[in-house]
């Protein structure tokens, strides 16, 4: 009793079979080569999924469905991925009807942030929470919202997409044409850009941490400090909103670790509204790399 998890990046595409009880039975990745038409790319897609299956020695009448993760906007309603940035040739793909060539089994549409957090609903670090919120900060920023023992999707499974929720307008202009989003200043790509800019050579958001964390570059450092309040400031946002009992913080900047989630709980500490909202705790994803294809698989395995 198997569902394929599909989990679509803009550099890669992990897929997986994930057994009823969440487990990885084998995985496998291909790169989400963007000169291809996305038929095609569904195309070698489908052919890992059956590549999987059968050296599982399964085949496609052991599947209970499909699973597949996006990233937005897409529309769920639809079946089809609506506009991604870094998704560019695949605007408007019905991609449901693309996978339906080859797998008559039951397929579901999810955005990525949305299944990562049924994931760890499922089997990482919210398995009790009734109301939680799953925040991704990686090369861009993204939640899946739990509320009420039940994901808020949306009515086209864009809910969550808080990426472009305005932090501080005096920072400069998104590409959506708003000014300071969430992503536009606290994503990996945002801490790059900026440090890069001051420093006047390149470096990576994990260079940037190491030099500020340790103390040895005090232009760093306060960078540093600025992101984490304005990470701190969307998680308020988010907790006034939402009153969940908890945060799950996954992606690539949370690997930063103690001195991230620290300063995350000290700015919810001083500044959440209401009394109880200032000690929701703040944990890690449990699932981190396999969260997309697990949720994407969880997509078929739960009710959600
Ligand atoms: P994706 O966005 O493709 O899902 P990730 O979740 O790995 O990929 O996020 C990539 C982003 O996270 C990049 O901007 C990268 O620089 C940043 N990142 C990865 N590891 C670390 C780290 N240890 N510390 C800080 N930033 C990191
Ligand atoms: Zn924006």
């Amino acid at each position: 009793n198997y569902a394929v998890g599909i989990d679509i990046g803009g550099t890669k595409t992990a897929l997986g079979l994930i057994s009823s009880d969440g487990q990885v039975l084998t995985k496998t990745s291909l790169t989400t080569d963007l000169s291809l038409q996305p038929s095609d790319m569904v195309d070698k897609i489908a052919e890992a999924a059956f590549r999987l299956l059968s050296d599982e020695g399964l085949q496609q009448a052991d599947l209970k469905g499909m699973g597949i993760g996006a990233p937005g906007p897409l529309n769920t309603k639809l079946g089809q991925i609506a506009e991604p940035p870094n998704l560019r040739n695949w605007w408007n793909f019905p991609i449901i009807h693309s996978f339906k060539r080859h797998f008559q089994v039951p397929i579901v549409l999810e955005n990525d942030a949305t299944a990562a957090a049924l994931a760890e609903k499922w089997t990482g670090a919210a398995k009790a929470a009734d109301h939680f919120i799953y925040i991704t900060i990686s090369t861009g920023i993204g939640a899946g919202i739990y509320s009420h023992g039940r994901l808020i999707t949306g009515a086209t499974g864009n809910a969550g997409d808080i990426g472009h929720m305005v932090i501080d307008p005096s920072r400069g202009l998104c590409n959506c044409g708003q000014r300071g989003c969430f992503e536009f200043i606290a994503s990996g790509t945002a801490i790059a850009r900026e440090a890069s800019s001051l420093l006047g050579r390149r470096v990576t958001s994990k260079e940037v941490f190491e030099l500020a964390l340790s103390g040895q570059d005090p232009v760093m450092e306060r960078l540093v400090n600025r992101v984490f309040g304005y990470i701190g400031t969307g998680c308020v946002t988010l907790i006034n909103t939402f009153d969940p009992e908890l945060l799950v913080i996954g992606g690539g900047v949370s690997q930063v670790g103690a001195p991230l989630f620290e300063a995350i709980r000290d700015y919810i500490k001083l500044h959440a509204l209401n009394p109880s909202g200032r000690n929701t705790p703040v944990v890690p994803a449990a699932l981190q790399q396999n969260a997309g294809l697990i949720g994407a698989a969880a997509l078929i395995h739960t009710h959600y």
